[in-house]
């Protein structure tokens, strides 16, 4: 299956065989031919899907795990580790650990003075975060952006917290001068800042919110659940300085939220949770009496709000940092593959006659609107949209996957959409997300093609 695993996997039944003989009872017992046809069938439902791991697709925030990942996560699998307690697997616990102290440090976090976890996706993890925002700033608000995702106001209904929200600019980046409007009542004690917005990758003013919130006493919390791994390109050439000046600045942030299946190579299951100040551990103790009774020390499960959690998804991460560190020249390679991407394409369709680019993308998410020359509806652009996003999902080597969003008049610039007729609220562009590195050689054609559909799908 991949080079190495019968021998990693050898070596795993080996250990296990010192305990003597395991028979498997006969009620799990299946017969193989069964077992074939049932994948087969699998396998074919699968096909009703779309494309995610091919360079065709370049639509949502969808892309399978890197070959060491999924090998990791399968042969990890095979013992089936649970993040809850110690005992449900040392060896995961301890691999969790590293790969924490790794992301620590690739945001400036001192390990040993903070606190984190894995956790099974970025909505796990930033209601952690809101959950302990909310515990060191009770009965004050907690405000996030216009663009920020909408977990945020959603987990501030669960936690009873209230919930404010700030303007964007025209790049969907936090409007500062409504922020410093916003804080000024002091009713607001936590602030979101996004650092890659879900929708057009966006990156707050990282640098500038620390100060205002600071200033004030006011908690930083920062999701970048999609843009994290971004970090590691805030030392090169390939991001704006103000976009790498947020990066450099996110040790500044009281907790973070980065997701490594996203950009991290991983399978699904694999968000973190990051904490600058060790001491909010206090907030998750709880007395259980049947987990614990290897070790006195805070561990995973005394740390985390999940309970069962795949110890597998630690392995995962650690055996893919082992090949891709958190460097420039590890997993920062891939970034910039992305983020060349992005680069190219945007360039392309600045040059174009017939495409518009919504905003200059901070990251590597291109999101664009067909265009004329002339003054159209956004009804009509909207459906324009809708026929090349269409014409594009055909089951043959010519296609190209996008996605699809929608927006209001004050999300786009009027100095550069004065053609737009406003004959509805809302007018639906193009989103691209260019997440795998293959698409910085794809993107010319990936150009032409939509280029073609968008003259065809005019009418
Ligand atoms: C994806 C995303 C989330 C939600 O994370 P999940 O892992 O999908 O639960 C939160 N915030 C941002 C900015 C995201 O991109």
């Amino acid at each position: 299956m991949w080079p190495g695993y019968a021998n990693a996997d050898a070596h795993l039944r080996d250990w296990i065989s010192q305990w003597g003989e395991h028979q498997i009872d006969p009620s799990l017992a299946v017969p193989d031919e069964r077992l074939a046809t049932v994948l087969g069938e699998l396998a074919d439902r699968l096909r009703d899907n779309y494309p995610f791991g091919h360079v065709v697709y370049a639509g949502q925030m969808l892309k399978p795990p890197h070959p060491i990942a999924a090998a990791a996560y399968t042969l990890a699998m095979r013992i089936n580790s649970n993040a809850h307690a110690l005992d449900g697997g040392p060896a995961t616990a301890q691999l969790e650990r590293e790969v924490i102290a790794a992301l620590m440090g690739m945001v400036g976090y001192e390990p040993a003075a903070s606190l984190g976890h894995l956790t099974s996706s970025g909505t796990i993890a930033n209601l952690e975060a809101l959950w302990i925002a909310r515990e060191l700033h009770p009965g004050k608000a907690v405000a996030s952006s216009a663009g920020a995702h909408y977990t945020h106001g959603r987990m501030c209904r669960v936690l009873g917290v209230e919930h404010r929200s700030i303007q964007s600019r025209t790049d969907d980046a936090m409007d500062l001068d409504h922020l410093e409007a916003a804080l000024a009542a002091g009713q607001i004690g936590t602030v979101v800042a996004t650092l890659g917005t879900t929708s057009l990758g966006a990156v707050d003013d990282l640098p500038v919110i620390l100060g205002i919130c600071r200033a004030r006493g006011v908690r930083v919390h920062v999701d970048a659940a999609y843009g994290g791994f971004f970090r590691l390109l805030a030392d090169g050439q390939l991001l704006t300085p103000a976009v790498a000046a947020a990066y450099r600045s996110m040790s500044g942030a009281d907790s973070i939220v980065i997701d490594p299946h996203k950009h991290g190579l991983q399978p699904y299951g694999c968000g973190s949770v990051l904490f600058k100040d060790a001491s909010v551990g206090r907030f998750y103790q709880h007395d259980s009496p049947y987990t614990y009774f290897t070790s006195d020390e805070l561990h995973l499960g005394e740390i985390s709000l999940e309970c069962s959690r795949a110890g597998a998804a630690a392995a995962a991460l650690w055996a893919t940092l082992q090949l891709f560190p958190l460097t420039a020249d590890g997993l920062g390679r891939v970034l910039a593959r992305t983020r060349e991407a992005a680069i190219k394409w945007a360039a392309l369709i600045a040059e174009s006659l017939h495409l518009m680019l919504v905003t200059e993308p901070a990251l590597d998410i291109v999101c664009f609107l067909p265009a004329s020359g002339e003054a159209m509806t956004v009804s009509e652009v909207s459906a324009w949209t809708e026929r090349i996003f269409q014409a594009g999902m055909r089951h043959d080597p010519s296609a190209f996957f996008l996605a699809k969003l929608v927006m209001t008049r004050d999300q786009l610039d009027p100095a550069r959409f004065g053609h737009l007729i406003w004959d509805q609220p809302t007018v639906t562009v193009l989103r691209s997300v260019l997440m795998k590195p293959e698409h910085a050689d794809f993107v010319p054609t990936l150009h032409a093609r939509v280029v073609e559909a968008a003259i065809r799908m005019q009418r």
